[in-house]
């Protein structure tokens, strides 16, 4: 069985989801996991934005303007008067509950309620115009089986046990459908794998199910070598590890939800991404095997805080990065990157909800310095630390200031922190030096 995951644009127009059909129509079972119509899910979290802020008048034109544009996709999709009348229901009861939530103080169910509708939505409509052309398939409700435990964790037990009890009560099916993204907490309540979850909800289901492969189809022809909107002459990569697609999902090759491989590598999956516009390409496809030499890609990671920790008492001294981490650890924030000199560390994290509290307490005991808008750029290869052409990368230093590099942490990855603002031509040099060969 395989398990093949349709993002936003694929199901946002008529003219995709009618390639989908055709796509998935190919006699082999198989489960198919839906995002949200493309655009779907940010409007619900602007409703909830405007709900959190005490304006739901204006919440409410907005969910009136999404409920004529899915009321003009159910025209043209279904044929039937009768078939437009039961999806029409469906989706009216929808957006009657999202009106009913406008009256409700903002929280986090609150807002968890709302984006999970836009997955509801896209899957009861695919699966009843799948119904209408004679396919047999049949809606596997996420929230009847997907779940995560307290650590926001996969619970892979009761996902492995409520799949199966629930596709072996369904009537028997070529291909089932269900919302990718949504999922319970482990309260019972409804949540969400943040996001972009679809991706990680494919890969969760391919692992419990053993699938043969997971297929990721977006708009793109897979994973790029470096990032399309700010360089030129890119292209897929053909081949890619787990941990070579992991550690570019990570940092900002957007493609991907970050967690995605995990499941994938730990069953030993091999997962396909792929192009609903251009299907016979071959994509990436992510699997144990690695494959080719050197540098394989480059991807950037904005919105990253520097912080440099300077103390004349680290000389010498032990224990010193154990006291750095341990502040870490109590405001649960995570380090990305981290070099250190004799007398100084410096760290980056991503997540600086609480930098404020965490610079007060390193001040007590050190200097700190701290550098916003920076970007780490990641260079990502099979053993690229001893491969004989890496050097060619480090030409980047005579162009643009770097202000940490981190290299020989993972065998696959060097990485190098810019200011955000230099970011651009950092990637364009490192193209031109890693990709393009050029001796000057
Ligand atoms: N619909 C959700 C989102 O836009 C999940 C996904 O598309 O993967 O984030
Ligand atoms: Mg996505």
């Amino acid at each position: 069985m395989k398990v093949l995951k349709f993002g936003g644009t694929s199901v946002g127009s008529i003219e995709n989801i009618e390639r989908v059909k055709e796509l998935i129509t190919d006699g082999d079972k198989k489960i198919v996991v839906l995002s949200a119509m493309s655009g779907t899910t940010n409007i619900l979290v602007e409703i909830s934005e405007l709900i959190k802020a005490e304006e739901p008048n204006k919440a409410l034109e907005i969910i009136e303007t999404l409920c004529k544009k899915y009321n003009g996709v159910i025209d043209d999709l279904f044929e039937t008067s009768e078939l437009k009348q039961t999806v029409g229901n469906y989706i009216d009861g929808i957006f009657e509950y999202l009106k009913s939530l406008t009256s409700e103080k903002h929280s986090e169910l609150l807002y968890n309620k709302i984006v999970s509708q836009g997955e509801l939505m896209s899957t009861y409509m695919f699966t009843q115009f799948l119904i209408q052309d004679g396919v047999n398939a049949r809606l596997l409700p996420a929230l009847d089986f997907m779940r995560i435990d307290k650590s926001f964790e996969p619970d892979e037990f009761y996902i492995k046990q409520n799949l199966q009890r629930i596709i072996d009560e369904a009537l028997p099916a070529d291909i089932y459908i269900t919302q990718g993204f949504i999922c319970l907490d482990a309260y019972g309540n409804v949540a969400n794998l943040q996001r972009g979850g679809s991706d990680y909800t494919a890969t969760i289901i391919g692992a419990v199910v053993e699938a043969d492969e997971v297929q990721i189809w977006t708009d793109i022809d897979g994973m790029h070598n470096n990032d399309p909107r700010f360089v030129e002459n890119t292209h897929a990569i053909s081949n890619l590890s787990f941990d070579e697609a992991a550690e570019l999902a990570y940092f900002g090759a957007k493609i991907l939800h970050p967690q995605t491989v995990m499941p994938a590598m730990e069953a030993n999956i091999p997962v396909r991404l792929k192009n609903t516009m251009d299907p016979e390409s071959y994509g990436t496809l992510i699997s144990q095997q690695t494959d080719g030499d050197g540098i394989k890609a480059i991807a950037a990671k904005d919105n990253i805080t520097a912080i440099k920790i300077k103390s004349a008492r680290m000389l010498l001294a032990h224990g010193f990065l154990k006291k750095v981490f341990e502040i870490f650890e109590k405001y649960e924030t995570p380090i990305d990157m981290i070099t250190t000199s004799e007398i100084a560390v410096s760290l980056t994290i991503d997540n600086d909800t609480h930098l404020t509290s965490i610079v007060e307490e390193l001040d007590k005991f050190s200097n700190v310095e701290v550098d916003n808008q920076q970007s780490i750029i990641c260079l990502v290869g099979h053993s690229i630390v001893s491969h004989s052409e890496t050097h060619r990368l480090f030409r980047v230093l005579q162009d643009i200031p770097v202000r940490m590099i981190s290299y020989g942490g993972s065998k696959n990855n060097i990485s190098l922190l810019v200011s955000t603002e230099d970011k651009i031509n950092a990637l364009q040099h490192l193209n031109k030096y890693v990709f393009e060969d050029v001796v000057s």
